[in-house]
């Protein structure tokens, strides 16, 4: 099958599906307690798409050219039986036949009770979000007093189900970027990549400044200054992180530049809230609803055709377009779409 492109020439072939738009932790960046109190009208579990028609959607999308399907959320670990997902989506074949590559987000906190469960039901891998070593930093990043000791067993736990371990840290000027060095030192050799991202201005939540972005090149000049580091080429053409390998053998670092280096050109990420709405952007602000053609009986060929017309009209590039004045216009929540 021709892959199907956007107006830009690009192909698409990552999907990341958000499961929920709930979560255990409120990390100040993300889900500020003040906006994401006990009054917050979260989805209800009716508007949430079922496993089956999570199935469904993502067998149409496979049949597009998606190879690697990205589970998240809110925190994808506290929506139940995940795992029958996991299951569901592994038997899902592409075109040609082979498995889709199956990633899952999370924060962590519940992967020592899940990861065996996760393995078995076929996930690929797991990149597990942590922004600081430091437990008092981490317990005032996630704003519900969570210790970081249970993530790190979290992480452990991942590898110790055979899923290759990827970790995250969202770099946040005055709040950990005190901490880039501890994580690099923390990782380096034990075979998880560590990968730190830009503080981005998603949503209209976060208050977000660009003073408060810590630049890939600061991060990788810091690591450096400490151990030499050259560069690698990426994964793929659509990969999100710049990588680092460590001279002295210790293994790679990455860096995701959204912000100081953006990389729209090569994005090939189409993004379903949990509701089941198409975002061609991280940054848009609305997405295209899905749910309700699903749910009125549409044909797979029907629900196809929409989607080639979405995919085929994109013209999303925020991240190259940023200014000052885009930071402050709405968009959608992270903890609604994941990362
Ligand atoms: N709960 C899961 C987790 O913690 O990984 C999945 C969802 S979370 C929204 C996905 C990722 O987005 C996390 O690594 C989080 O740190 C990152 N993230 C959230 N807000 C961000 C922001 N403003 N800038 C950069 N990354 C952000």
């Amino acid at each position: 099958m021709e892959p199907l492109l956007d107006r830009l020439g690009r192909p698409l072939e990552t999907l990341r599906i958000s499961i929920t738009d709930r979560c255990n932790f409120r990390c100040v960046y993300c889900m500020p307690k003040e906006v994401f109190g006990r009054d917050y009208a979260f989805l209800e579990r009716r508007e949430l798409l079922t496993f089956e028609e999570l199935a469904r959607i993502v067998g149409i999308f496979a049949s597009f050219g998606v190879r690697t399907v990205r589970i998240t959320g809110g925190e994808p670990l506290v929506r139940r039986n995940v795992e029958r997902l996991v299951e569901q989506l592994a038997a899902i074949e592409t075109p040609a036949g082979d498995r889709l590559e199956l990633a899952l987000t999370t924060n962590g906190s519940l992967l020592p009770q899940k990861a065996e469960a996760l393995a078995a039901a076929g996930l690929s891998r797991v990149t597990v979000s942590l922004d600081s070593l430091d437990d008092e930093a981490f317990r005032a990043m996630n704003d519900v007093d969570f210790p970081v000791r249970q993530v790190l067993e979290g992480i452990g736990a991942a590898a110790s189900a055979g899923l290759p371990v990827k970790v995250n840290a969202v770099v946040k000027r005055g709040a950990n970027d005190g901490d880039v060095l501890a994580l690099a030192d923390h990782f380096r050799g034990t075979g998880h990549v560590l990968r730190f991202i830009e503080y981005m201005d998603v949503g209209s939540t976060n208050g977000w400044r660009l003073a408060d972005v810590v630049s890939a090149e600061e991060i990788v000049g810091r690591i450096s200054e400490r151990w030499a580091l050259e560069a690698v080429a990426p994964e793929r053409p659509d990969a999100t992180a710049r990588r680092w390998r460590y001279l002295d053998g210790a293994g790679e670092i990455g860096v995701v530049a959204s912000v100081t280096q953006p990389f729209c050109g090569g994005c090939s990420r189409a993004r379903l809230s949990a509701e089941g709405r198409l975002y061609t952007c991280l940054f848009a602000a609305k997405g295209h609803d899905l749910r309700a053609p699903l749910r009125l009986g549409a044909s797979d060929e029907e629900l196809a055709e929409q989607l080639r017309a979405i995919w085929t009209h994109r013209t999303d590039r925020y991240s190259e377009l940023r200014t000052a004045e885009t930071a402050s216009v709405p968009k959608v929540e992270m903890s609604y779409i994941g990362g």
